[in-house]
């Protein structure tokens, strides 16, 4: 066969496929779009395990009627100038592909507006080609609605599991942004049904009272530490003491830099914590927030983002163990601390 350049739709929805596996990467994607545009109030919506409809409204700085296009462009975003500036970086997207990507796969509306223009605009794409593009009226934010999700794509839509398998991987993603961003009020709707409603005041003790209840709530240890506030590398957040505890490893959530990832190593960091405080087959909760210096990650490894690679990973670990264990097992009085310097 003859070398040639594929045409744009294909190369569109070839890339999409790395970064759009599933309904809840649809909604991790849109989420971070929005929580980079500074949301106060992020509304999902999904029917059918996001199949059949996904809806994610914002009220964040929404997109100018002269760069709405450029949006769906392949690899234009506002959030880097140079490729140093991903050591730097503060928002969750940096690649300029979510939008092009997800537009491939699916029946796309938008509609947003920003505080400085009169009106807002709306656009209606299928499989990426523009159908409408018009003015229309809306506060400041966007609102993006999604149909017939993977229809261009039959082996993705096999691939995927049950409306509810779905439903509650999207589910997932919301639950962990919530509680990233506890300043932030987000609301989750699961085919007609209101599932989450963070209050959106800041306290992340309250966000974790929406999703984990007020039992969990109310015993969860407070991992604000004074001996790992004074290190390059800063770990906050809440850990489940041991008589609040799961059978299974989804309630352990992972943050680096306000960024959600997922790894194996601090979850074995974490149980190791536990080590002779849980009985088998049971695991702690907790939302672990890492802070660090940006030139010490690497977030440009993965295709999703979900991993990332320290230029230091036993001091992070060590660090997170440390961190949870302390507030696990009885410290030593000060005093006794002192008298044997
Ligand atoms: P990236 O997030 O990597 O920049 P995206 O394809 O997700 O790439 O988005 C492209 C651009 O569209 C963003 O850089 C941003 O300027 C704009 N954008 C997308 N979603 C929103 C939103 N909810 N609010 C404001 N601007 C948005
Ligand atoms: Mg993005």
């Amino acid at each position: 066969m003859p070398i040639k350049l594929l045409d744009k739709a294909t190369i569109a929805r070839i890339a999409a496929g790395e970064v759009i596996e599933r309904p809840a990467s649809v909604v991790k994607e849109l989420l971070e779009n929005s929580l980079d545009a500074e949301a106060k109030r992020v509304d999902i919506v999904i029917r059918e395990g996001g199949i059949g409809y996904i809806e994610v409204s914002d009220d964040g700085c929404g997109i100018t009627s002269s760069e709405v296009l450029l949006a769906f462009e392949r690899h234009a975003t506002s959030k880097l100038s140079s490729f140093e500036d991903i050591y730097a970086i503060a928002s969750l997207g940096f690649r300029g592909e979510a939008l092009p990507s997800i537009a491939a796969v699916a029946d796309l509306e938008m509609l947003t507006a920003v505080r400085t223009e009169e009106s807002g605009t709306y656009l209606s794409l299928s499989g990426g080609e523009m159908l409408k593009h018009t003015r229309m009226a809306r506060a400041a934010g966007t609102s993006i609605r999604l149909s017939r999700l993977f229809s261009r794509v039959p082996a993705r839509l096999k691939f995927l599991k049950t409306p509810q398998h779905e439903a509650s991987k999207v589910t997932e993603v919301v639950v962990s942004y919530a509680l990233a961003y506890p300043e932030v009020k987000f609301s989750l709707n699961v085919d007609g049904r209101n599932t989450l409603n963070t209050p959106g005041n800041g306290k992340l003790r309250d966000a974790v009272l929406e999703v984990y209840g007020s039992d969990a709530a109310s015993k969860m240890l407070d991992l604000e530490n004074d001996t790992y506030r004074s290190s390059a590398i800063n770990i906050s957040g809440l850990v489940s003491p041991p008589e609040v505890s799961r059978s299974n490893r989804n309630s352990l959530h992972f943050f680096v830099n306000r960024r959600l990832i997922q790894s194996r190593a601090l979850q074995r960091a974490v149980e190791q914590a536990y080590s002779g405080l849980l009985t088998a087959g049971r695991y702690p909760m907790g939302v672990i927030n890492i802070r660090l210096s940006g030139a010490l990650v690497d977030v440009n490894i993965h295709p999703t983002k979900a991993e990332v690679k320290f230029s230091d990973e036993s001091a992070v670990f060590t660090s997170v163990q440390r961190a949870v264990r302390s507030v696990l097992v009885e410290k030593p009085p000060l005093l006794h601390v002192e008298e044997a310097r």
